[in-house]
C-alpha cells in the first residue's frame, strides 16, 4: 500500500486519484489502482504481487502513522513518500526543513538493512529518526536490529487508529539480548526536534544514555538525551539516573554467564540460530 504513485511525470495523492485511473508505483514502477472504503484511508495497491517492492508491503497502519506524524510537524517541508533514486529508497516522511527522515517500523528488519539505512540517508545529510511499533518491538526478547537502533535516535510508538498514536522513550537494561527492565514511557514530541549540543557529559550515566549521547546528532522534546540535560539542573533526574546505574550495574554482576560452557553455547547455538533467524526474515520481507 502507498499513499502516492505516479501519473506520468507526476505524484498523485491517493485520496486525489480518480477511480480506475492507472498509476505507477514509485518504487518498482509496478502499475498501481487507487482503493477507497468507508472505513478505509484512501491508498494505491499492486496490481500484481510485487513482495521486493517496500511499498508493496507497507500496512494501512503504516500509512495512518506516516499520516498522524505530517500532521503533527504541521510544515509544509514534511513529505511523504519522499523518493531519493540515487540511494534507491523512498523515506517514510522526510522533514526537509530539519533534516530529518522519519522510519517507521511495523514489522522486523534484519540489523544489515537497519545500518544501510543510517549509512544510506547519512550520505544524503539526513538524519534517521526510528519509530518502533510496540507490538512487536519492546519485548522481553531484543532481536540484534533493535539492540542496534535503539543507540540511535529512537522511539517506541502505540499505534491509535483515530487521534494521535502515543511517542514514546524508556529507560531500559538489555542484556544478553534480553530487555531485564524497562522504566515508565516518557511521551516525545516529535515536533522539537533539537541539534545534541556538545557538552562534557556525566561519566557515572546509565549505558545506554552514554551510547546514546555518543552516538545520536539529535534529540526531541522528552527523551533521554533530554532528560540528560536537564539533569544538570534537577537533582531528582540525577537521582533517578543513580539509582538506574547502580541497578544496571546490580543486573550485569547477577547475569554474568558462567564460564566456558555458557560461551560455547553462545558460540556454537544461540548466534548461528540467531543468524538463521535473521535470514528467514529477510526472505520473508523480500517474498
Ligand atoms: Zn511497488
Amino acid at each position: 500500500m502507498a499513499l502516492y504513485a505516479s501519473d506520468e511525470d507526476r505524484y498523485i495523492f491517493a485520496a486525489d486519484a480518480a477511480p480506475g485511473g492507472s498509476y505507477r508505483c514509485l518504487e518498482c514502477s509496478a502499475p498501481v489502482k487507487v482503493r477507497r472504503g468507508r472505513n478505509r484511508i484512501p491508498h494505491f495497491y499492486h496490481l500484481h504481487r510485487s513482495p521486493r517492492c517496500h511499498l508493496y508491503s507497507k500496512s494501512e497502519d503504516h500509512l495512518i502513522l506516516q499520516l498522524q506524524i505530517q500532521k503533527a510537524l504541521s510544515d509544509t517541508t514534511a513529505q511523504i513518500e519522499k523518493s531519493f533514486f540515487s540511494i534507491h529508497r523512498i523515506a517514510d516522511l522526510l522533514w526537509e526543513k530539519e533534516k530529518i527522515a522519519f522510519e517507521i517500523q511495523c514489522s522486523f528488519l534484519d540489523i544489515a538493512e537497519a545500518q544501510r539505512r543510517v549509512v544510506d540517508y547519512g550520505k544524503m545529510g539526513y538524519h534517521d529518526v526510528w519509530l518502533l511499533d510496540d507490538r512487536i518491538f519492546n519485548r522481553r526478547s531484543v532481536r540484534p536490529a533493535e539492540e542496534f537502533l535503539r543507540t540511535q535516535t529512537c522511539y517506541f510508538f502505540s499505534f491509535q487508529r483515530s487521534g494521535f498514536s502515543y511517542f514514546y522513550d524508556q529507560m531500559e537494561i538489555i542484556l544478553e539480548r534480553k530487555r531485564l527492565k524497562k522504566g515508565p514511557p516518557f511521551k516525545i514530541n516529535l515536533s522539537k526536534p533539537r541539534v545534541k549540543p556538545s557538552l562534557e557529559w556525566p561519566p557515572d550515566l546509565p549505558s545506554q544514555i552514554q551510547e546514546r549521547t555518543t552516538r545520536a546528532d539529535r534529540y526531541f522534546q522528552g527523551d533521554l538525551i533530554h532528560l540528560a540535560i536537564q539533569a544538570a539542573i534537577h537533582p531528582s533526574i540525577a537521582c533517578i539516573f543513580e539509582r538506574w546505574r547502580k541497578l544496571e550495574i546490580e543486573l550485569r554482576q547477577s547475569n554474568r554467564p558462567p564460564g566456558w560452557i555458557a560461551a560455547c553455547i553462545e558460540r556454537c547455538i544461540a548466534r548461528p540460530y540467531l543468524r538463521i533467524l535473521d535470514w528467514l526474515i529477510d526472505r520473508v520481507n523480500n517474498e
